[in-house]
């Protein structure tokens, strides 16, 4: 079991990158901790397959090292890492058992075969294996060979991390949700570091402890699904979680006040001043439709906007707002009237958020 350390990695699959866009990961710096379980959440196409193949060994970074334990590991073939790897798609010997391929990686390391026995009865009842255990791998549905898989990742108690990538995506609705708490469970028995793939941050906060978000080449926030949530740290980050995504106006100082085109928001005065200091021209607020705090009359410090839409999703709504020249979501829960023609916003301080060239900076209080 390891910790893995990525240092000033970067990695194009082009033989001569110029510009930023030529890199599959952009340089970054990452500590992925023994024994953590890790999410690693973004679009398709952000690098993650990239980065997880990198730490595997399936693929040598253009610049920079990966270290376990302290150790560089550059150099050392996919075998000699002791990291499984699950894939998307299942890998499977077809013409092996059940039993044979999950018994497999163990043989290949000179397991005792008793150890091998106790092993994969193991893991054959953790993933409801243990019926089809007999059974040629080719007559199995995808669904099963993906099942026997993720057995053969599973199987070694000795790896210093097991990489999944995407592993649930063959995998029918019904059995995703609990293969999901199945790797969970494993996770809290074995104590191996664990980094699962995903585009879907539903699974990524089911699964993980602490979520690495991905975007364009980089992680662009490492946190626990509630600092994600309350305090995105990159505009992608608001858009991504979160259902629906964050809000952000462009904002600029006019006067003193803090103006989003035309129209002026009632922000506090440590959001003013913290504009003030910004030279980009870049420059966002951003605020949660959850914490956009919605009144039915004017309140002390409220902004007025039109309501283009309600949106009734049962237990609460998703109310689009007109302010000025931008447009907002705002959730109401089911219990709070639901003003009709006219709303009334206060965005309370705790919860906006300055943005520039899309990155989160610090408002002192
Ligand atoms: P993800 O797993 O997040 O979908 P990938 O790591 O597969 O992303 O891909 C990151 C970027 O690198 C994408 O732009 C993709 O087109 C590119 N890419 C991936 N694999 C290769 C490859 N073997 N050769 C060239 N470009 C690749
Ligand atoms: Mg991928």
């Amino acid at each position: 079991m390891a910790e893995i350390a990525l240092k000033s990695l970067a990695h194009s699959y082009l033989s001569n990158p110029e510009s930023p866009g030529d890199y599959a990961i952009r340089e970054m710096n990452h500590v992925w901790q023994q024994g953590g379980a890790y999410a690693l959440l973004g679009p398709s196409g952000c690098g993650k397959s990239t980065l997880l193949n990198i730490i595997s060994g399936l693929l040598e970074p253009s610049s920079g090292d990966v270290l376990f334990d302290g150790e560089r590991v550059n150099a050392l073939p996919p075998e000699l890492r002791n990291i499984a790897q699950v894939f998307q798609f299942p890998v499977v010997y077809d013409t092996m058992t059940v039993y044979d391929n999950l018994a497999f990686p163990l043989r290949n390391v000179k397991t005792p075969e008793d150890r091998v026995h106790e092993r994969v009865m193991e893991v054959a009842d953790a993933l409801e294996l243990t019926s089809q255990l007999k059974r040629k791998a080719k007559n199995l549905t995808a669904d099963e060979k993906q099942k026997v898989s993720m057995g053969r990742g599973l199987v070694r108690d000795d790896v210093s991390a097991i990489l999944f990538d995407e592993p649930l995506t063959v995998i029918d609705p019904h059995l995703k949700w609990k293969l999901r708490r199945k790797l969970k469970e494993i996770h809290q028995r074995f104590e191996i570091t664990m980094v699962y793939v995903t585009h879907d941050q539903l699974e990524a906060s089911t699964f993980a402890d602490k979520i690495a978000v991905m975007y364009e080449g980089q992680v662009v926030q490492f946190g626990t699904p509630r600092e994600l949530f309350e305090a995105p740290n990159h505009t992608f980050v608001g858009y991504f979680i979160g259902s629906p995504g964050m809000n952000f106006l462009e904002v600029s100082l006019r006067d003193g006040h803090v103006v989003s085109g035309t129209t002026e928001l009632a922000v506090g005065r440590e959001f003013a001043d913290a504009l003030g200091e910004i030279r980009s021209t870049n420059v966002k607020l951003g605020i949660r439709p959850e914490f956009i705090e919605v009144h039915d009359a004017h309140v002390e410090g409220s902004m007025v906007a039109d309501i283009i839409h309600a949106q009734d999703l049962g237990t609460y709504s998703i109310l689009y707002l007109r302010l000025g020249d931008t447009t907002l979501k705002a959730r109401i829960e089911e219990e709070q009237p639901t003003p009709s023609g006219k709303a009334y916003l206060r965005f309370p301080g705790k919860w906006i958020g300055l943005y520039v060239d899309e990155f989160r900076v610090e408002i002192a209080s």
